[in-house]
């Protein structure tokens, strides 16, 4: 059982759609327009569609979608954007790229997204925007901080990279995918994402008609006519492969999402009330879509190690938070700044989660921890 267990499944899922996914391929190739064909318009229009937005902008993948919202905004070297102190590289990255300062703000502890209460105190008048990331699945607390970017004149990306399909409930008991909410959201397709391609792939999603047009020129090396450039751009392109093979997935993402969920809400009871591990939490606003599942637990690295052994892997996100990383010293920042981003990277460990584990392997991976833990 060990030796089979896989942290994802891309195979296992693909063969499920193999006939329909190897035909978009083959009607790719019979086009030969191997960049802006037919399909990537086509994807575009169906993702929109998915998730009620007006415009869908895509791009080649979900870090240079946040440097095109950044752009698209925009923003100004020397403008701050707020980000979660517990993340992915990417949203610090593609600031600093463009002269923008990340300024990070503490998460919560238990649901592993941005602390709402702690945004205020970091905001000066260099502040412009907010990247407001969904962590693994779990939408943050988006009416509280919609509400504090009103107020301060925030703009609001969404990077929504882990979490498409996830919902959130406004407390009036409105309900919202994920992604929807900001200025300019942000999607990759990386394989393992919910919605993954065979390679790399991005996506801006808005309701704005001025901020899609902005977003299309800037992916577009900031091309109005035809070797006119009006603005400084890049070079992101969604592969129309790429966006075939989305096609055909998106029409599965619904049950891919359910498969998630389903598998979550398993591990959920299968670690029922086991005191030494912290399960996730689910948010009461949450429709939590488990792109990872991520437990807490101390002497993590031991208990991985002691998993590999049982053939059992597992995943750290993250090891580091970004404001103890070599590239980002400049920012001044020091151990202490973000007690819980801090505590988070040596407590977490994600299980295997995807749209094709059984509840044989999930019963493995939980027993295997549990002796592991014991065993210590
Ligand atoms: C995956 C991811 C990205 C970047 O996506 P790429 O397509 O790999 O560039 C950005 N933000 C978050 C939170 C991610 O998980």
């Amino acid at each position: 059982m060990g030796n089979s267990i896989k942290m994802v499944d891309l195979h296992g899922q693909y063969l499920k759609i193999k006939d329909e996914v190897d035909q978009a391929i083959q009607d790719v190739i019979a086009d030969s327009a191997f960049i802006n064909g037919k399909q990537v318009g086509a994807f575009a229009g169906e993702l929109a569609d998915y998730l009620g937005v007006k415009y869908v902008v895509p791009c080649a993948n979900g870090t240079d979608a946040l440097q095109i919202a950044y752009q698209a905004l925009d923003l100004r070297p020397g403008d701050e954007v707020l980000m979660p102190a517990f993340n992915y590289v990417a949203s610090a990255e593609a600031a600093v790229l463009l002269g923008l300062k990340p300024v990070f703000v503490d998460v919560w502890e238990d649901s592993f997204n941005i602390n709402e209460n702690l945004i205020e105190a970091q905001i000066t008048p260099a502040t412009k925007a907010i990247v407001v990331v969904h962590l693994f699945g779990q939408p943050a607390n988006m009416e509280p901080i919609l509400e504090i970017a009103r107020q301060y004149g925030l703009k609001v990306i969404e990077d929504n990279a882990q979490s498409l399909g996830s919902v959130y409930q406004f407390s009036n008991g409105e309900t919202k995918l994920t992604g929807t909410m900001g200025e300019l959201n942000t999607y990759s397709f990386f394989p393992t994402k919910n919605l993954g391609c065979f390679g790399d792939g991005g996506a801006i999603s808005t309701n704005d008609q001025d901020l899609a047009q902005k977003a299309t020129m800037i992916s577009r090396h900031g091309q109005g006519q035809k070797y006119s450039y009006e603005r400084i751009g890049c070079n992101s392109r969604l592969d129309t492969l790429q966006a075939a093979i989305l096609s055909v997935k998106l029409k599965n993402l619904d049950n891919y999402l359910q498969s998630r969920i389903d598998a979550g809400h398993r591990y959920n009871q299968l670690l029922g009330n086991l005191t030494k591990v912290v399960r996730p939490s689910e948010n009461s606003w949450a429709k939590h879509t488990y792109n990872q599942y991520v437990i807490r637990l101390e002497k993590r690295d031991q208990i991985k190690e002691l998993l590999k052994t049982a053939g059992v892997p597992s995943m750290i996100y993250y090891p580091s938070p970004i404001h103890l990383q070599k590239a980002y010293d400049y920012l001044g920042y020091k151990v202490g700044d973000f007690p819980a981003a801090e505590k988070l990277c040596n407590e977490v460990l994600a299980l295997p989660v995807h749209t094709e584990i059984t509840l044989q392997e999930q019963e493995y991976v939980i027993s295997s921890l549990i002796q592991s833990i014991n065993s210590l």
